[in-house]
């Protein structure tokens, strides 16, 4: 079809059809909207799984969106994290389980294209949503609506973009939102390793100088009893010479800085590299405009925390948006209001706790290392103070109840 053609109409369009897109696209048909979702299926992620945590997990139940996750995700029970950075200070290593704070498990680790995959299977089935596999080309926000182009010549026309177009999002650079980034000298090595000895359901975190090395529980298989993934954060020059490395070289290395806690360990499939990065944008919104995931986010994957956010913005998106008359300019803006409070507050704590975690690791100066040393021992030491973390770590509360002391 060409350019002149009629336009597509839909009331909201979803950009990207990444996992944050996904989860946007269906909990806005769950409230009640019509949703064109434009993006091509996202290439393969080698060797990236995501861990989601209980609070992410009850958002995605009350969408339906938990229970097609279950056979294809390996519970994480507890989390170890071992200081590894040689460091003076060096705390004991620390083991919290999730019975401390009543769970069974803090979540499940899953790999994120089939998280994707199962995702877009679910959208293909939803009436209120039309897919478009392809891209958009370019934005026109008007005050009265917005008109998109999609690289085929194709035009649409909405009330509103959800944005969760990634990190590079057009939407966001388009509508003028600033961002500032921030690089740092690591890349994430990432893969799914078969190893001898069990996980026992625990996430094993080493500390290192260069980041953290981590092992997180996957499911068995026919093939495989012990599986897990490996996101292994270095410098660039050491991924560049570890991917070129044979399987075989490479499992040896990971033995060894694993200190054979597992025993022998074998390399399942393709491995990924990834550079690591931080970024905040200046707004979430703009007129007729939300952000969602990456498109409003992105830091190192220390604490598992960037899709559990993204999640937790999409699921926000529709709530602001129930509801809504979407012919009304001004409802429409108090919705894009109350997103930008609600969200904002939650974004900033992950952001700039994640950086610090990840500048304290690389510092390699004593005093920041006796207080992450002090920080770690006092956090499992103290009872209330541990459990308060956890719960926060895996149910977000502290930046939403800051948000709502904001609002008033
Ligand atoms: C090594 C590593 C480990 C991680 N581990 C965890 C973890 O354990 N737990 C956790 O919660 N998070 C984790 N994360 C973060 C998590 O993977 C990301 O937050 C998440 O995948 C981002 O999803 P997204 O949908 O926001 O963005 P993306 O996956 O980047 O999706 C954006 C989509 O938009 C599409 N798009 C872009 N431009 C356009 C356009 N013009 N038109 C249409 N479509 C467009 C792209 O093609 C893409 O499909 C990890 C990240 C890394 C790097």
């Amino acid at each position: 079809m060409g350019g002149s053609a009629v336009p597509i109409r839909t009331d909201i369009l979803v950009a990207g059809a990444g996992a944050s897109g996904l989860i946007a696209a269906i909990a806005l048909a769950r409230a009640g909207h019509s949703v064109a979702l434009v993006g091509q299926s996202p290439g393969p992620l080698p060797g990236r799984t995501v861990a989601l945590f209980e609070g992410s997990l009850r958002l995605l139940d009350d969408l339906g969106l938990r229970e097609p996750l279950d056979d294809i995700s390996a519970e994480v029970m507890g989390i170890r994290i071992i200081d590894d950075t040689a460091s003076l200070f060096r705390p004991p290593p620390a083991l919290f389980e999730a019975s401390e704070i009543g769970l069974d498990a803090f979540g499940l680790n899953i790999v994120n294209d089939d998280i994707v995959a199962r995702y877009i299977e679910i959208a293909a089935a939803t009436p209120a949503i039309t897919r478009y596999e392809t891209m958009i080309e370019s934005y026109d926000f008007r005050d009265d609506g917005v008109t998109a182009k999609f690289v085929d010549g194709r035009q649409i026309e909405c009330a509103l973009v959800v944005a969760g177009d990634g990190r590079n999002s057009l939407a966001r650079s388009t509508a003028g939102i600033q961002v500032t980034e921030w690089s740092y000298p690591q890349v994430a090595m990432t893969g799914i390793l078969r190893h001898r000895r069990s996980h026992d359901g625990v996430t094993t975190e080493f500390h290192t100088r260069s980041g953290p090395f981590t092992f997180v529980p996957m499911p068995s298989t026919d093939e495989a009893a012990h599986r897990s993934s490996l996101v292994w954060l270095m410098s660039p020059a050491e991924a560049t010479r570890r991917m070129a490395l044979s399987p075989r070289e490479l499992a040896a290395e990971i033995e060894e800085q694993s200190h054979y806690r597992f025993g022998a360990v074998e390399i399942e499939g393709t491995l990924g590299a990834f550079p690591m990065a931080c970024m905040r944008t200046e707004k979430l919104t703009a007129p007729r405009l939300m952000l969602v995931g990456e498109a409003c986010h992105v830091f190192p994957p220390l604490a598992a925390q960037g899709l559990n956010l993204g999640i937790r913005d999409s699921t926000d998106a529709a709530l602001a948006l129930e509801g809504v008359d979407l012919s009304d300019a001004g409802a429409i803006e108090a919705a894009l209001a109350g997103y930008e409070r609600t969200r904002r507050a939650d974004i900033d704590l992950r952001t700039r706790g994640v950086d610090l975690m990840n500048r304290s690791l690389l510092a390699d100066v004593l005093p920041v290392d006796l207080l992450r040393g002090m920080t770690l021992a006092a956090v499992t030491a103290i009872g209330p103070l541990r459990r308060a973390i956890l719960r926060e770590g895996v149910s977000p509360s502290l930046a939403r109840t800051l948000g709502a002391f904001v609002r008033h």
